[in-house]
């Protein structure tokens, strides 16, 4: 016997017709003898419709109220799978996040999860109940409900695994697992057998958004073995491991010792929406990074790519830094009206930047990754405005307007096509 966390995405959840295949899922693995909780996310479509209601509600809504419409979609599909569960046979009761509870601080929109009382849920489980969580949401010191942000219920699914102490956590979603890059991109993507809890990280960060960042980081802490599948496959196919052998289909996401062949690069993302800002003949004296980025965190703005020039003069310097496009605006005026924190001569910018990055754990121990990039780029005619690296990433600021091409060209330099295809 497993006890199984697993979570369905929106469009899993799509539907009732959806929600019953989904259910299907869950019902072969209690049947296997298995203890299953399942975590829910809302319907496809569902969160934004609600985004934007509150935002036709006043573009100046409080954040709590944010949270209350928000969060609701998650309590219509967790009663619904608990409903269809139910008919099918299957003992089940929905819990909404104050119900469980999953405790999270009181960042309303961005919540972090503090604490899961596993209580409620190991009785249901050991009394042979599937309890349904609603996925996305928590509760605040102060008893309202919180969102986590945006694909928050990876990071619930993953968090309530490691609270029942479950023996895994499937995530199901509509890619059949973690693909060399996204797959609505690049047909000729392959699917990974295994990625390392590092490199999954990066291309969390890097915007394949198959996984939460969040979830990843605490699957990494709290050891939680991640699996990505699809919900689409038939529930009552025998379950075959991407080894071949009896097990759980899809991807696992695992410790790197567990990955024998260690790739240079394993994949490559796109995060579109960039906006780049050039401040020019900043004043070059200590503090002033700290009192121009200070100035951007005060106002909650997520600075990424950060470029500083070496000052030609002694006396001046350009910095040029990306910010989402969708906080362009907001970080120009914050950085025209800085109160004198910091003076430079010229600030110009402009949205409409993507990010492609290449990942792998094998860049630790391999020079000239990112020299081989560039010159992958440099074949396609495409200009590099901006460059950022790690450890095991190399990434770029590229036009927009060629991100698919770039995504497309690195794939095919780096040998990660499909053979077949
Ligand atoms: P869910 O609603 O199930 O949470 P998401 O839409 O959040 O699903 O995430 C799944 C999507 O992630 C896929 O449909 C795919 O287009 C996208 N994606 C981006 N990068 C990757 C990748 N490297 N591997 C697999 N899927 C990816
Ligand atoms: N429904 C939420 C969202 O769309 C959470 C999730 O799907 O993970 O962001
Ligand atoms: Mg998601």
């Amino acid at each position: 016997m497993a006890r199984i966390v697993v979570k369905f995405g929106g469009t899993s959840m799509a539907n009732i017709e959806r929600i019953r295949h989904s259910a299907r899922h869950v019902k072969r693995e209690i049947e296997a003898g298995n203890q299953v909780t399942v975590v829910v996310s809302a319907m496809s479509g569902k969160t934004n419709e609600l985004v934007g209601w509150v935002n036709e509600g006043s573009k100046l809504h409080d954040a709590r109220e944010y949270d209350a419409v928000v969060a609701s979609g998650e309590q219509v599909t967790a009663g619904l799978m608990a409903i269809v569960l139910s008919e099918m046979g299957v003992q089940s009761r929905s819990f909404a996040g104050w119900q469980v509870p999953i405790h999270t601080d009181d960042s309303h929109g961005a919540a972090r999860i503090t604490g899961i009382d596993p209580t409620e849920l190991d009785k249901r489980m050991n009394e042979g109940w599937v309890p349904v969580v609603t996925g996305f949401q928590g509760i605040s010191p102060h008893g309202r409900i919180t969102t986590l942000g945006r694909g928050g219920s990876d990071t619930s699914a993953v968090a309530v695994a490691a609270a029942v102490g479950a023996d895994r956590c499937d995530i199901y979603t509509d890619v059949d697992g973690v693909y060399t890059t996204d797959p609505r991109i690049v047909p000729k993507a392959q699917r990974m057998t295994k990625i390392s809890f590092e490199e999954m990280l990066e291309m969390a960060s890097l915007g394949a958004k198959v996984l939460m960042i969040r979830s990843v980081e605490m699957a990494m802490a709290h050891k939680v073995r991640l699996t990505v599948r699809s919900s689409f496959d038939d529930p009552d196919a025998p379950q075959i491991g991407p080894d071949g052998r009896p097990g759980v289909p899809g991807t696992l996401v695992c410790d790197e010792d567990e990955i024998m062949e260690k790739q240079i690069v394993s994949g490559v993302t796109l995060a579109k929406a960039e906006a780049k800002i050039t401040l020019r003949d900043v004043k070059d004296s200590p503090g002033v990074a700290a009192a121009i980025f200070g100035t951007l965190a005060d106002k909650g703005i997520i600075v990424d790519m950060i470029v500083q020039n070496i000052a030609d003069d002694g006396a001046t310097t350009d910095i040029t830094f990306t910010v989402p496009d969708s906080e362009y605006e907001k970080a120009v005026k914050a950085l025209e009206s800085n109160g004198g924190r910091f003076e430079y001569a010229r600030l110009s910018g402009s949205r409409g930047g993507a990010k492609v990055s290449v990942v792998g754990v094998g860049m630790r121990s391999h020079a000239g990754v990112a020299a081989s990039m560039f010159k992958a780029l440099a074949d396609k005619g495409i200009n590099i405005q901006l460059i950022t690296t790690s450890e095991i990433k190399t990434s770029v600021l590229i036009d927009e307007e060629y991100a698919e091409l770039a995504v497309r060209a690195l794939h095919t330099y780096y040998g990660l096509d499909r053979k077949d295809a």
